[in-house]
Protein backbone atom coordinates (compact mmCIF):
# COMPACT_ATOMS: atom_id res chain seq x y z
CA UNK A 1 0.00 0.00 0.00
CA UNK A 2 2.95 2.20 0.95
CA UNK A 3 4.13 1.95 -2.64
CA UNK A 4 0.65 3.19 -3.98
CA UNK A 5 0.42 6.43 -2.09
CA UNK A 6 4.51 6.99 -3.11
CA UNK A 7 2.31 6.91 -6.56
CA UNK A 8 -0.29 9.56 -5.12
CA UNK A 9 2.59 11.27 -3.60
CA UNK A 10 4.51 11.72 -7.24
CA UNK A 11 1.34 12.96 -8.72
CA UNK A 12 0.47 15.18 -6.04
CA UNK A 13 4.00 16.78 -6.25
CA UNK A 14 3.61 17.37 -9.91
CA UNK A 15 0.17 19.54 -9.76
CA UNK A 16 1.54 21.09 -6.85
CA UNK A 17 4.25 22.52 -9.50
CA UNK A 18 1.69 22.74 -12.24
CA UNK A 19 -0.27 24.97 -9.79
CA UNK A 20 2.15 26.96 -8.73
CA UNK A 21 3.52 27.60 -12.57
CA UNK A 22 0.13 28.71 -13.60
CA UNK A 23 0.30 31.09 -10.59
CA UNK A 24 3.27 32.12 -11.50
CA UNK A 25 2.67 32.48 -15.38
CA UNK A 26 0.14 34.66 -14.38
CA UNK A 27 2.05 37.24 -12.79
CA UNK A 28 4.17 38.03 -15.78
CA UNK A 29 1.44 39.47 -18.58
CA UNK A 30 0.66 42.35 -15.98
CA UNK A 31 3.99 42.89 -14.81
CA UNK A 32 4.95 43.42 -18.69
CA UNK A 33 1.82 45.83 -19.23
CA UNK A 34 2.95 47.78 -16.33
CA UNK A 35 6.58 48.53 -17.83
CA UNK A 36 5.19 49.18 -20.96
CA UNK A 37 2.49 51.77 -19.47
CA UNK A 38 5.32 53.22 -17.78
CA UNK A 39 7.70 53.58 -20.67
CA UNK A 40 5.17 54.80 -22.85
CA UNK A 41 3.89 57.55 -20.05
CA UNK A 42 7.56 58.67 -19.66
CA UNK A 43 8.15 58.84 -23.66
CA UNK A 44 4.64 60.84 -24.53
CA UNK A 45 5.93 63.34 -21.65
CA UNK A 46 9.17 64.04 -23.06
CA UNK A 47 7.65 64.54 -26.21
CA UNK A 48 5.32 67.15 -24.27
CA UNK A 49 8.26 68.87 -23.53
CA UNK A 50 10.01 69.06 -26.68
CA UNK A 51 7.00 70.35 -28.16
CA UNK A 52 6.58 72.95 -25.77
CA UNK A 53 10.20 73.68 -26.71
CA UNK A 54 8.79 73.78 -30.25
CA UNK A 55 6.12 76.22 -29.21
CA UNK A 56 8.25 78.68 -27.97
CA UNK A 57 9.95 78.99 -30.68
CA UNK A 58 6.94 79.56 -33.14
CA UNK A 59 5.80 82.02 -30.77
CA UNK A 60 9.41 83.87 -30.70
CA UNK A 61 9.06 83.91 -34.48
CA UNK A 62 5.73 85.51 -34.52
CA UNK A 63 6.59 88.20 -31.79
CA UNK A 64 9.86 89.24 -34.34
CA UNK A 65 7.66 89.85 -36.69
CA UNK A 66 5.20 91.82 -34.93
CA UNK A 67 8.29 93.60 -33.53
CA UNK A 68 9.61 94.12 -37.34
CA UNK A 69 5.66 95.40 -38.49
CA UNK A 70 6.10 97.60 -35.52
CA UNK A 71 8.98 99.04 -36.61
CA UNK A 72 7.94 99.51 -39.60
CA UNK A 73 4.85 101.50 -38.53
CA UNK A 74 7.10 103.74 -36.49
CA UNK A 75 9.78 104.73 -39.05
CA UNK A 76 6.54 105.49 -41.31
CA UNK A 77 5.88 107.82 -38.65
CA UNK A 78 9.00 109.28 -37.97
CA UNK A 79 9.24 110.05 -42.33
CA UNK A 80 6.27 111.96 -41.91
CA UNK A 81 7.49 113.65 -39.18
CA UNK A 82 10.38 114.85 -41.19
CA UNK A 83 7.86 116.39 -43.97
CA UNK A 84 7.74 119.66 -45.13
CA UNK A 85 6.12 122.10 -43.44
CA UNK A 86 4.37 120.29 -40.54
CA UNK A 87 2.36 121.70 -38.52
CA UNK A 88 3.53 121.69 -34.68
CA UNK A 89 -0.19 119.44 -33.50
CA UNK A 90 0.25 116.80 -36.30
CA UNK A 91 4.14 116.62 -35.21
CA UNK A 92 3.37 116.03 -31.85
CA UNK A 93 0.55 112.93 -32.56
CA UNK A 94 3.06 111.14 -34.60
CA UNK A 95 5.26 111.59 -31.53
CA UNK A 96 2.80 109.94 -29.51
CA UNK A 97 2.30 107.38 -31.88
CA UNK A 98 5.82 106.48 -32.54
CA UNK A 99 6.12 105.84 -28.85
CA UNK A 100 2.95 104.11 -28.48
CA UNK A 101 4.77 101.61 -31.16
CA UNK A 102 7.97 101.87 -28.86
CA UNK A 103 6.38 101.18 -25.70
CA UNK A 104 4.69 97.98 -27.79
CA UNK A 105 8.11 96.26 -29.02
CA UNK A 106 9.19 97.01 -25.50
CA UNK A 107 6.77 95.24 -24.23
CA UNK A 108 7.58 92.50 -26.77
CA UNK A 109 11.26 92.16 -26.49
CA UNK A 110 10.68 91.78 -22.88
CA UNK A 111 8.12 88.73 -23.50
CA UNK A 112 10.98 86.95 -25.98
CA UNK A 113 13.70 88.16 -23.18
CA UNK A 114 11.37 85.88 -21.27
CA UNK A 115 10.33 82.96 -23.77
CA UNK A 116 14.92 82.50 -24.23
CA UNK A 117 14.97 82.38 -20.65
CA UNK A 118 12.43 79.64 -20.33
CA UNK A 119 13.55 78.03 -23.22
CA UNK A 120 17.08 77.86 -21.44
CA UNK A 121 15.39 76.02 -18.28
CA UNK A 122 13.74 73.57 -20.65
CA UNK A 123 16.50 72.72 -22.13
CA UNK A 124 18.33 71.45 -19.27
CA UNK A 125 15.15 69.63 -18.33
CA UNK A 126 14.94 68.16 -21.81
CA UNK A 127 18.31 67.22 -22.12
CA UNK A 128 17.79 65.30 -18.49
CA UNK A 129 14.44 63.67 -19.40
CA UNK A 130 16.65 62.16 -22.72
CA UNK A 131 19.21 60.68 -20.61
CA UNK A 132 16.79 59.19 -18.40
CA UNK A 133 14.44 57.73 -20.56
CA UNK A 134 17.64 56.36 -22.52
CA UNK A 135 17.73 54.40 -19.33
CA UNK A 136 14.82 53.26 -18.80
CA UNK A 137 14.63 52.16 -21.84
CA UNK A 138 17.27 50.04 -21.66
CA UNK A 139 16.64 48.96 -18.00
CA UNK A 140 13.16 48.34 -18.84
CA UNK A 141 14.16 46.65 -22.11
CA UNK A 142 16.06 44.13 -20.35
CA UNK A 143 13.80 43.34 -17.87
CA UNK A 144 11.06 42.77 -20.10
CA UNK A 145 13.52 40.55 -21.87
CA UNK A 146 13.98 38.69 -18.69
CA UNK A 147 10.05 37.86 -18.02
CA UNK A 148 9.62 36.78 -21.30
CA UNK A 149 12.24 34.21 -21.02
CA UNK A 150 10.38 33.28 -17.64
CA UNK A 151 7.24 32.89 -19.88
CA UNK A 152 8.95 30.90 -22.42
CA UNK A 153 10.69 28.30 -19.83
CA UNK A 154 8.05 28.38 -17.80
CA UNK A 155 5.93 27.45 -20.24
CA UNK A 156 8.31 24.70 -20.80
CA UNK A 157 8.26 23.41 -17.80
CA UNK A 158 4.74 23.31 -17.52
CA UNK A 159 4.06 21.60 -20.92
CA UNK A 160 6.58 18.80 -19.50
CA UNK A 161 4.95 18.55 -15.95
CA UNK A 162 1.62 18.36 -18.16
CA UNK A 163 3.01 15.28 -19.81
CA UNK A 164 4.08 13.78 -16.78
CA UNK A 165 0.90 14.06 -14.95
CA UNK A 166 -0.64 11.85 -17.67
CA UNK A 167 1.59 9.36 -17.31
CA UNK A 168 1.67 9.23 -13.35
CA UNK A 169 -2.10 9.38 -13.27
CA UNK A 170 -1.91 6.21 -14.56
CA UNK A 171 0.36 4.43 -12.23
CA UNK A 172 -2.03 5.38 -9.47
CA UNK A 173 -4.74 3.11 -8.24
CA UNK A 174 -7.88 4.18 -9.94
CA UNK A 175 -9.69 3.92 -6.36
CA UNK A 176 -6.91 6.30 -4.85
CA UNK A 177 -7.65 7.90 -7.65
CA UNK A 178 -10.97 8.98 -7.59
CA UNK A 179 -10.65 9.84 -3.75
CA UNK A 180 -7.48 12.46 -4.85
CA UNK A 181 -9.37 13.76 -7.74
CA UNK A 182 -12.54 14.57 -5.20
CA UNK A 183 -10.57 15.68 -2.34
CA UNK A 184 -8.52 18.19 -4.75
CA UNK A 185 -11.67 19.48 -6.64
CA UNK A 186 -13.02 20.54 -3.53
CA UNK A 187 -10.14 21.00 -0.95
CA UNK A 188 -6.92 21.40 -3.44
CA UNK A 189 -3.98 19.07 -4.31
CA UNK A 190 -2.92 18.44 -0.71
CA UNK A 191 -4.15 15.31 -0.15
CA UNK A 192 -1.79 13.44 1.07
CA UNK A 193 0.21 14.64 4.05
CA UNK A 194 2.83 13.80 6.54
CA UNK A 195 2.35 13.77 10.09
CA UNK A 196 4.13 16.10 11.90
CA UNK A 197 5.29 14.68 15.38
CA UNK A 198 1.57 12.98 16.64
CA UNK A 199 -0.45 15.48 14.06
CA UNK A 200 -1.82 15.92 11.00
CA UNK A 201 0.04 18.24 8.50
CA UNK A 202 -2.93 19.06 7.08
CA UNK A 203 -5.06 20.29 9.99
CA UNK A 204 -2.98 19.77 12.74
CA UNK A 205 -5.08 17.68 15.15
CA UNK A 206 -4.12 14.93 16.89
CA UNK A 207 -3.59 11.42 15.90
CA UNK A 208 -4.26 8.59 18.16
CA UNK A 209 -1.42 6.68 19.33
CA UNK A 210 -2.59 3.32 17.68
CA UNK A 211 -3.64 4.91 14.07
CA UNK A 212 0.14 6.34 14.57
CA UNK A 213 0.99 3.06 14.77
CA UNK A 214 -0.78 1.90 11.24
CA UNK A 215 0.68 4.95 9.44
CA UNK A 216 3.87 3.65 10.45
CA UNK A 217 3.31 -0.12 9.16
CA UNK A 218 1.96 1.54 5.88
CA UNK A 219 -0.32 -1.49 5.42
CA UNK A 220 -3.28 0.23 4.49
CA UNK A 221 -4.59 3.61 3.56
CA UNK A 222 -4.60 5.93 7.02
CA UNK A 223 -7.64 9.10 6.45
CA UNK A 224 -7.01 12.03 9.31
CA UNK A 225 -10.20 12.08 11.75
CA UNK A 226 -10.54 15.79 11.08
CA UNK A 227 -9.63 16.38 7.53
CA UNK A 228 -9.82 13.50 5.37
CA UNK A 229 -6.95 13.69 4.12
CA UNK A 230 -4.47 10.32 3.39
CA UNK A 231 -1.49 10.69 6.29
CA UNK A 232 2.31 9.24 5.68
CA UNK A 233 4.92 8.54 7.83
CA UNK A 234 7.82 11.14 6.79
CA UNK A 235 10.34 7.91 7.23
ZN1 LIG B 1 -6.08 16.34 9.12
Amino acid sequence: MKEEINKLQALQEIDLEIIQLKEQLLLYPPMLKQLEHNLNRHREEHKALVDSKKNHQKTRRELEKEIEFLEEQANKKAQQQMGPKIKQDAYDALKHEIDQFKKQIGELEDKILKSISEEEQLDSTISLGEQNLKREEEESGSEMQRIREQIKSKKERLALREMEREEQKNKVSQPLLAYYNRFYKSYGPNVVVFVEGDSCGGCHMRILPQVMVEIHKGDQIVYCEGCRRILVSPD
